[in-house]
């Protein structure tokens, strides 16, 4: 995993090592703004303003050991509303990182080992996902309008690689069914990866750099190995 001294080695102190990261928050006007435009603030004592001056404060442990890096969706918001330009999200997945990997949270920890060790962050085998995408493709093939319809899985040179949320495939099957009918009705030439389908990258969620390159490469190699252009992720 890269640590913030791996991104940082000239101006880091063991004591402030978040401090560094975005590289202003000297500049933060505690005008609030962030705080203002984010949609958790306030929710268990969370406040991105308070992120930036603990960060300032050198206050890095505290902040790294707390449950408020968590709390925080990435949304970006209060980066857009910051007129300092100052990385709050940065600040907030490097501070992910920087905890130890037992200590992340139970669902993002599971799902990012899952991940890596099946291809999915439910650790659903090949043959139990493509048991529920075939058993969701018949009952759409079931309405008039979509007698013809499957599910094309790796389909070499379609001209758009489908990766899924996992709650598509576990509890939330008719939003599959809703973007198999767009594909349908727009003549779209689409597949499906039938292993290394997880579109959703908690490496990315949980500041975990090498798992997430990991998440990012298995896609790479199916748009190389399928000679497909476009991608569509999940979120
Ligand atoms: S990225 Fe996090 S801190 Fe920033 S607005 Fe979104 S939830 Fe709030
Ligand atoms: S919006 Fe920017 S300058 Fe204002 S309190 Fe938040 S981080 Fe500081």
């Amino acid at each position: 995993m890269t640590t913030i001294t791996d991104r940082n080695p000239s101006d880091i102190t063991q004591s402030a090592p978040l401090r560094p990261i975005g590289s202003i928050t000297d500049m933060c006007l505690a005008c609030g703004a962030c705080a203002a435009g984010c949609p958790i603030t306030g929710i268990s004592g969370f406040d991105p303003r308070k992120i930036v001056r603990m960060v300032l404060l050198g206050r890095d442990s505290e902040l790294i050991d707390s449950p408020l890096p968590w709390l925080c969706t990435m949304c970006g918001k209060c980066e857009h509303a910051c007129p300092m330009g100052i990385n709050i999200v940065n600040i907030i997945r490097t501070a992910r990182g920087m905890v130890e990997r037992e200590k992340v949270p139970g669902m993002i920890h599971k799902g990012v080992a899952l991940g890596l060790e099946t291809g999915n962050n439910l650790g659903l085998p090949e043959d139990d996902f493509r048991f529920i995408i075939e058993d969701v493709a018949e009952e759409l093939a079931g309405e008039p309008g979509y007698e013809d319809f499957s599910v094309p899985f790796d389909k070499k040179g379609a001209n758009l690689l489908h990766t899924l949320h996992n709650k598509l495939v576990n509890t939330q099957n008719e939003d599959l069914v809703h973007w198999w009918k767009i594909f349908h009705v727009a003549g779209e030439d689409w597949t499906l990866p039938s292993v290394n389908w997880e579109g959703v990258n908690w490496g990315l969620f949980s500041g975990d750099d090498a798992a997430m390159k990991v998440f990012v490469e298995r896609i790479v190699e199916h748009m190389e190995r399928l000679e497909i252009k476009n991608l569509m992720y999940p979120e």
